[in-house]
């Protein structure tokens, strides 16, 4: 049987403002002759409502100004929608009366910003006369790992749950309105994925389907070689391989969720990143083309580089996975690691700095490493297929002041004095995109 792909869409919790240029897109898309799977974020600024009820879990009288918001933000709600909001009150009492760090019921909470805005959505596409049916993603049966608050999706566990639904609606020719965001746990709850979610939502949505694309509709956002607030001459960025969106995703380059590119990696579905406004600053990510190859430069900063030195390092074996097993148990992430045989430089949170050196400095004894650090670094990485080709070109300058360095065919990582940070970033940028 030949299946006709759709095309997935997901808007932005700001592009829903404009629910008019939202349908019409959608009609644009079914113009092209494939089906189309909608996925939703939450309306802007609701899944950050929701954040300040964890927030401040006693403070009754808030959230029940919250309540109302929430129920403004959504007018003629269909029923199901409204019965969200009904049931809402219970949950709260349960967050109110509940200890905190209760992670499966945070995660209920916030996936309501998402249920909300489906049956919103739907209701005024069906007004519209497009045959709009919302489906709430945990009983579409996306699975999830145990992971609430920045849980993985799990796509061979969800395939068969997701495709037959569906498929079955669109063979009845109608509009599925997916919540982005969250999906069901393994044990049965509800996990989010992280903020900027939806994005990863869509693109596993879209690979399990084999969609013809996924659209990422964000409200002016578009992406550029670097962040144009800090960087004049950054340019647009009109295409870029998966691997590159993934490294610039992971550096700091906010426009995606870091776990968004994957899945339609693997199923070879091309993303399309755009606004509804400006559709010539749109960025297709695809497969690598070797023959074009892409530059940007992120920074990430404020961070803290801690060094580990590690005496007679090449003939002593076991002092890497030390120093990473006590730093996971401490649940310390490490953002990046340099390395060589003696000294390894780790990268790290400000918020996790203190109690990682506290971590590191307990195997000083055991182990006879010595800390050093914490030193104010920020972290410039240029990413581009092929870059270590550039390497000639980073600027001395640059390069001198780098505390550590790390390369891959794909990413140069450099961690510089906090203070050189910005006069770094442009001159790399200069040196890499601007004089091409
Ligand atoms: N509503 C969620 C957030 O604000 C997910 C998303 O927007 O993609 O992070
Ligand atoms: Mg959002």
């Amino acid at each position: 049987m030949t299946r006709t792909r759709p095309t997935v869409v997901k808007f932005g919790g700001a592009s829903l403002s404009t629910v008019p240029a939202v349908i019409h897109h959608v009609r644009e898309l079914q113009a092209e002759g494939s089906p189309v799977v909608v996925v939703v974020s939450a309306r802007e600024g609701v899944t950050d409502l929701l954040l300040k009820i964890l927030g401040d879990p006693r403070a009754v009288q808030v959230h029940r100004e919250i309540y109302e918001e929430l129920e403004r933000r959504h007018p003629r709600l269909p029923e199901a929608g409204r019965a969200h909001l009904r049931s809402l009150p219970t949950l709260l009492a349960r967050v109110e009366r509940g200890r905190p760090g209760d992670l499966p019921l945070a995660d209920r909470l916030l996936s309501l910003g998402e249920r909300l805005a489906a049956h919103w959505v739907a209701g005024l596409f069906r007004e519209a006369s497009i045959p709009a049916v919302a489906v709430e993603a945990d009983r579409l049966g996306l699975m999830t790992d145990n992971a609430y608050g920045a849980s993985c999706i799990l796509i061979d566990h969800s395939r068969p749950h997701v495709a037959s639904t569906l498929r079955r609606m669109l063979r009845a020719h109608e509009v599925p309105v997916v919540t982005g965001f969250f999906g069901r746990s393994l044990e049965g709850r509800v996990a989010v994925l992280g903020r900027g979610g939806s994005d990863y939502s869509a693109t596993a949505i879209g690979a399990i389907l084999g969609a013809t694309r996924v659209e990422l509709v964000k409200k002016d956002v578009a992406v550029f070689s670097a962040d144009p607030r800090h960087v004049p001459g950054a340019r647009h960025l009109a295409r870029l391989s998966y691997e590159e969106a993934e490294e610039m995703a992971q550096f700091g380059a906010r426009v995606l969720h870091p776990l968004t590119i994957e899945p339609a990696r693997q199923a070879g579905v091309e993303i399309l990143v755009r606004s509804l406004e400006h559709p010539e600053t749109a960025t297709v990510i695809s497969r690598s083309d070797p023959a074009r190859p892409h530059r940007a430069v992120t920074l990430l900063r404020p961070l803290h580089l801690a060094r580990v030195r590690v005496p007679n390092g090449a003939n002593r074996p076991g002092v890497v996975a030390a120093v990473s097993d006590e730093l996971a148990h401490a649940r310390i992430n490490m953002v990046t690691l340099f390395t060589s045989s003696a000294l390894l430089s780790i990268v790290l949170e400000p918020g996790h700095t203190r109690q990682a050196v506290e971590v590191l400095g307990s195997l000083s004894g055991d182990h006879a490493v010595i800390v050093e650090g914490p030193f104010p670094i920020a972290l410039l990485t240029a990413i581009g297929d092929g870059i270590i080709e550039d390497l000639g070109r980073v600027p001395l300058a640059v390069l001198r002041s780098a505390q550590g360095f790390s390369a891959s065919p794909r990413s140069l990582s450099l961690a510089v004095p906090i203070e050189a940070g910005k006069d770094a970033l442009l001159d790399l940028h200069r040196a890499l995109v601007e004089s091409r």
